[in-house]
Order: C-alpha cells, then structure tokens, then sequence
C-alpha cells in the first residue's frame, strides 16, 4: 500500500461550488453532468494519479490512463458528505476498488462523526493517515507474503477486505518487487506498453 501525503488542494471556486452544489447532492454529487463538476473530478483524477505514480493506493499495480477510477475510502454510498474529501480520494485499480474486494465496506469505525472527516478512526489501513508499514508486515525482505502475527487488527482487516492472499495479489507483489526500483520515467514507459497493448489486443 502507498504511503501518501498530499491530496488535492481545490481552489476557492471549486470549494465553493462543491460547498453549494455538490455536498448537497451527498453521493449523487459525483455521477453529476455539470461541465464543472467534470473538470474537478478530471483535476482529481490527474492529481492522483500523478501523487501515486500510477499506482494503486493499494496494492500498488500499475494504473492506465483513464482507465482505473477514484476510490472513496469510506465509500459515498454511506458517507455522502466526504464525497469530495480530498482525503478520501485515491486512485485504485478494478481490483481494489470493486466487489467482491473493497466495494462498499464501511471503512469507518462508529460512532463516526460526519463533520469533520478526519476526526474519525478507520477499520483499515488508511493511505493517508497511517503508515503502511506500521500495520503490513512481511515475512520476506520483497514484502511477498504477509506475516500475519505482526500485522495489526487494521492491517488484517485490510489484506482480508482486499483479499490479498489471493493469487492476483501475491502476483502483483511479486511484479510490485521487480518494478519498486525503477526510475519514473522507466515505469511509465512500461504503462505505455500496456495501455498500447491492451488497446490492440
Ligand atoms: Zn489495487
């Protein structure tokens, strides 16, 4: 899981729209067909994507332009308010995001508070609030396989939600080990291959 720092920081304009528009919608707010509601979620989706390297806030695959969508941490369908939270928002791939995996698990712990997001504690390991490497332990040095004694209550929380021991994701992990070192410009070279190739497949 990425360790991350720094959500998107929307100007005035766009606060106020999301503060007026927006918010009052809760979770619908986001499938909404206003041009500006487009361009901010076109700035989110750049910004992550860019933060995170075109990784997966979660199990660190590769992302494709466009391809993969933004995930709310604590999904909108339950806490419409934090639909534009800046951090609540991270790119994640099909996998991560979709059910059977993440979905719409309350990923807050109760009794929640509704106002201020980041007063709340979360059942999982949180990309931004936490380090990963507090929570994730490994029994190898290329963090394959999980060490499950040592992971806390929310990292296990978080490999059982995902499903991380699934062969799809100890076949990222290992692909995640080969590529950790390469230079930007290296990996997103290889995610031009891949998008080109999954475009001509
Ligand atoms: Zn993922």
């Amino acid at each position: 899981m990425l360790k991350l720092s720094n959500p998107i920081k929307y100007t005035e304009e766009e606060n106020t729209f999301i503060a007026n528009v927006l918010k009052p919608l809760q979770g619908e707010g986001w499938d909404d067909q206003k041009n500006k509601t487009k361009a901010i979620k076109s700035r989110i989706n750049q910004h992550t994507l860019t933060e995170q390297k075109h990784r997966c806030a979660y199990c660190e695959s590769f992302l494709l332009e466009g391809a993969d969508p933004i995930d709310h941490i604590a999904p909108k369908s339950l806490y419409g308010e934090f639909t534009f939270e800046p951090y609540n928002l991270v790119k994640a791939c099909t996998s991560c995001n979709n059910k059977p995996h993440k979905g719409e698990t309350d990923t807050i712990k109760h009794p929640e508070d509704r106002n201020e997001y980041s007063n709340n504690t979360f059942s999982i390991v949180h990309p931004y609030f936490d380090d990963p490497d507090d929570h994730l332990k490994y029994a190898d040095d290329d963090k394959i396989i999980f060490d499950k004694n040592k992971c806390s209550e929310e990292g296990l929380a978080t490999i059982k939600m995902f499903h991380w021991e699934e062969p799809w994701a100890i076949a990222q992990r290992l692909i995640n080990a080969k590529t950790r070192d390469l230079l930007p410009e290296e990996l997103e070279n290889i995610a031009n291959i891949i998008t080109y190739k999954e475009r001509n497949t």
